[in-house]
């Protein structure tokens, strides 16, 4: 078998072989181990959050739009609400359409994707539309890899009585979460990004008094996380045929996770591969979309380079030959491209994945990296 390549991705990411191990047994259902496993999965990942004690933490096949989309709307009221998305991205988008798809009342703040939600802003809308009872935020909007105020944004929303649905999708693990500092209803993410699992299960972190006040709500069943927790309470089961191995090996990726020291720890690991990620491409050259007070140390997005010789597809097919896959841009802001430094990649693999730019570079003739 070729070697197989590191992803420099949004996700799926690269997993540590034990993770990968723990997907050799199949688990019945109703297996009394896995049914333990699912209630140590719901109470960690509340504790990475510290919110066991006020929310509940649902489980949901799939990827995490799935969650996401869950979340809207099992605790999005159908009637008497309406939502407003803070978007500086792709995945605020997604949330839009989301809540139209469902038909539910939504209108959306929009900012540049090289900029961050406004708090300001956010304050004088809420202060001006008083119809708004919900907002929603992406925790690091994985479009650009951009940061966003979620604690000032949670601090506004409060304070104007509406409540908080947060994707912390490519955030949560690395970037702090803490339910005591930022009130939430609701926040979503999946197995398959910084905590180092495979893909295939989402999970919302609800407040228990919005998810119990959620009877009734959603408008799908197999998306009704009211009806998912309901199951989760009576037999520690999942409704439908649950992801057995997807689960196995989340449970050992919370292992490794607390091995690290939970979110301090990966998010130190995750900041030590930006470091030497942006360092080594700078020093060809390159240059970022967003400045450093802005970077979450999820993904990086690099301007385009202005020679000639540089082209796109030839660089990112060259780099998976080194044993790198990369991912292109999605921006609307600038033509770019984009490499990720989380999953199991330690820096010396980022000092290599910027060795390897170098000599890509040098096979196609290209000079330098420099944008214009
Ligand atoms: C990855 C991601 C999602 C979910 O994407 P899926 O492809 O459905 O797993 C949602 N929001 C953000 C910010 C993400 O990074």
């Amino acid at each position: 078998m070729d070697k197989v390549p590191l992803l420099l991705t949004p996700g799926p990411l690269t997993t540590s072989a034990t993770v990968k191990e723990a997907m050799l047994r199949d688990w019945g259902s109703r297996d009394p181990g896995f049914v333990a496993m699912n209630a140590g999965l719901r109470q960690r990942l509340g504790a990475i959050a510290n919110a066991q004690d006020c929310h509940e933490v649902v489980l949901l096949q799939g990827s995490g739009t799935f969650a996401v989309e869950a979340m809207i709307g099992t605790l999005l009221p159908r009637s008497a609400a309406k939502l407003l998305v803070l978007v500086n991205g792709a995945y605020g988008h997604r949330m839009v359409k989301i809540a139209r798809t469902l038909g539910r009342a939504v209108d959306f703040m929009e900012w540049a994707e090289d900029v961050q939600v406004s708090p300001a802003e956010v304050d004088a809308r809420l202060r001006q539309d008083q119809a708004i009872t919900h907002v929603a935020v992406v925790h690091c909007e994985t479009t650009s890899g951009i940061l966003n105020h979620v604690s000032k944004i949670a601090e506004v929303v409060r304070r104007h009585r509406r409540e908080l649905f947060i994707d912390a999708m490519s955030a949560f693990g690395t970037l702090a979460l803490d339910a005591g500092e930022i009130p939430f209803l609701a926040a979503a993410a999946s197995s398959n990004k910084c905590l180092e699992g495979v893909p295939g299960l989402g999970f919302v972190i609800a407040r228990k008094d919005g998810l119990a006040a959620s009877v009734g709500n959603a408008h799908s069943l197999a998306l009704d996380l009211y009806d998912q927790w309901q199951g989760f309470k009576a037999n520690g089961q999942w409704r439908f045929t649950p992801p057995t191995h997807v689960v196995a090996a989340l449970s050992q990726a919370l292992d490794e996770f607390d091995a690290e020291g939970g979110v301090a720890g990966r998010g130190g690991r995750y900041r030590d591969n930006l470091k030497v990620l942006v360092g080594g491409m700078r020093a060809m050259g390159f240059e970022t979309l967003l400045s450093d007070d802005v970077q979450a140390p999820i993904i990086v997005t690099f301007r385009m380079p202005a020679d000639p010789a540089f082209d796109f597809q030839t660089f990112y097919e060259a780099m998976g030959r080194q044993g790198f896959l990369i991912y292109p841009g999605k921006l609307t802001v600038a033509d770019s491209f984009r490499m990720g430094c989380i999953g199991r990649l330690t820096t010396s693999d980022m000092a290599n994945a910027v060795a390897a730019v170098r000599f890509v570079l040098g096979e196609l003739g290209v000079a330098s990296g420099a944008p214009e």
